[in-house]
């Protein structure tokens, strides 16, 4: 029974895609009785979504406009904008909101099509397939890719739609070190031999999963370094880009671009078009085979209802702004512009003597509270502020790790970024989070 601010547990969700999610939930006594009069349960609601720093947030009956450090809208795609909306708007009137069929039953449009081909091109692989949310894609391909007989080696931070899809997969899960490529090489030593062939080996397939971006962690995969040891180990490797791709990398094309590691090295890569790419829907990229594959056999993808014509067109339109295909070079400046933000962002921070997680580039940068009783005051304080920060705890992280989880932005402008660094300062001394001596002159 956590005691907080006004008798309210607050309870992160891990669900990531509102800008505020916290459920309030009424503390019982240990006979069930409630121990305050308040509402049992509500949520936050967002009544008009435009840019990064003009948001209406409704709640109840109050409403009031806040900078959003907390979306994911790392382009700021998800914002009107001046290439991609009226295409959207073009395709909606065209197509309409819903194919309202399965993509083999008459649900794939040219729109369908097109958005495969592009994002195959954007990644880096020769196919692609879409499916209509990006949790899905992961729940249940994994169940296509790997079954009984086979080893899921998974990194222990993985999102959730991993988890559960390696669960509903039926093969055994390993789990390594957060992000260890030594440990990695430990797990797989304890499975096979170096050099043991594929044929010769106790397992039909061994597949490593990490992300590009940890979403909880705001740390970069060592890709380079578990690339090398899958190949040594002859083990498939899974990326999901969900935060990484358009995100990171000269040509936003992801960490392997970033971190200099060739597409051909990983062999399944899934994203997300909810994050940089402003829309709804995953993808998985990989040979034409399994592509092909995936696309006869996955059930996400024969019984479930394409990804919405105007969605489509928005991932289409966006990828074309970031490659500069729209005829102007603001895709350039939106990836300079996003990985400047964050950068700056995070070293002020660490003056402050916040301590943040992480790594340089990543616009992903969680703030450690550690005490989940801090939460409460610090949300609601930036939020009285007008600064709107996402808190994460327990089950999302560990008991003891509570951290506030800020996610910036390209459409965030330098005046919004040293306004928000005020506020969090501020708050940060009130609560009492600041664990590192600030340096001079950053107070
Ligand atoms: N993978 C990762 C790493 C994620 O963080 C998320 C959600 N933020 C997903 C998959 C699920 O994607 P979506 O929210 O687009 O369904």
């Amino acid at each position: 029974r956590a005691s907080t601010l006004d008798g309210y547990a607050p309870i992160c969700l891990g669900l990531e895609d509102f800008y505020i999610r916290r459920l309030y939930l009424r503390i019982q006594d240990c006979f069930g009785r409630p121990i305050s009069s308040a509402p049992d349960a509500w949520f936050d609601v967002v009544e008009r979504y435009s840019n990064d720093n003009n948001k209406t947030l409704k709640r109840t009956t109050k409403t009031s406009k806040c900078l959003n450090l907390g979306s994911y809208n790392y382009l700021g795609f998800a914002a009107a904008d001046e290439y991609c909306t009226p295409r959207a708007i073009e395709s909606l009137k065209k197509f309409a909101a819903s194919t309202c069929s399965t993509r083999v039953d008459g649900g794939t449009t040219m729109l369908h099509t097109d958005l495969e081909e592009c994002v195959a091109r954007f990644v880096g692989k020769p196919a692609a397939v879409v499916f209509g949310m990006g949790y899905v894609t992961n729940s249940a391909i994994l169940p296509i890719l790997m079954g009984k007989g086979g080893l899921i080696i998974s990194d222990s931070l993985n999102h959730n739609s991993i988890v559960n899809g390696a669960r509903g997969s039926g093969a055994t899960i390993r789990v390594f070190q957060h992000n260890t490529p030594s440990h990695l090489e430990t797990v797989l030593r304890e499975q096979i031999a170096e050099g043991q062939p594929r044929t010769h080996r106790p397992w039909k397939k061994i597949m490593v999963i990490v992300e590009g971006i940890y979403s909880m962690e705001g740390e970069l995969c060592k890709l380079p370094e578990i690339v090398s040891i899958c190949k040594k180990y002859k083990a498939y490797v899974y990326l999901d880009e969900a935060h990484s791709i358009g995100a990171v990398g000269k040509s936003g094309r992801g960490v392997c671009e970033l971190l200099g590691v060739d597409t051909a090295d990983v062999d399944v890569m899934m994203g997300t078009f909810t994050k940089s790419f402003g829309s709804c829907g995953g993808y998985i990229a990989g040979s034409k085979e399994l592509v092909q594959y995936l696309k006869y056999t996955c059930p996400a993808h024969l019984y479930g209802t394409a990804i919405s014509p105007p969605g489509a067109q928005q991932i289409i339109s966006s990828i074309k702004v970031i490659l500069g295909e729209d005829g102007s070079n603001r895709g350039a400046q939106k990836l300079a512009r996003i990985r400047e933000n964050s950068n700056f962002f995070r070293s002020e921070l660490q003056k402050m003597g916040f301590e943040v997680l992480g790594d340089n580039d990543s616009p992903v940068m969680p703030i450690m509270l550690y005490n989940p009783a801090k939460i409460p005051a610090f949300s609601r304080e930036c939020l009285r502020q007008k600064v709107a920060v996402v808190t994460v705890a327990f089950p999302a992280t560990p008991l003891l790790l509570a951290r506030a989880r800020i996610c910036i932005s390209a459409a965030h402008t330098k005046e919004d970024l040293v306004k928000a660094l005020e506020v969090i300062s501020g708050v940060g001394d009130l609560v009492g989070i600041k664990y590192f001596p600030a340096e001079p002159n950053k107070q």
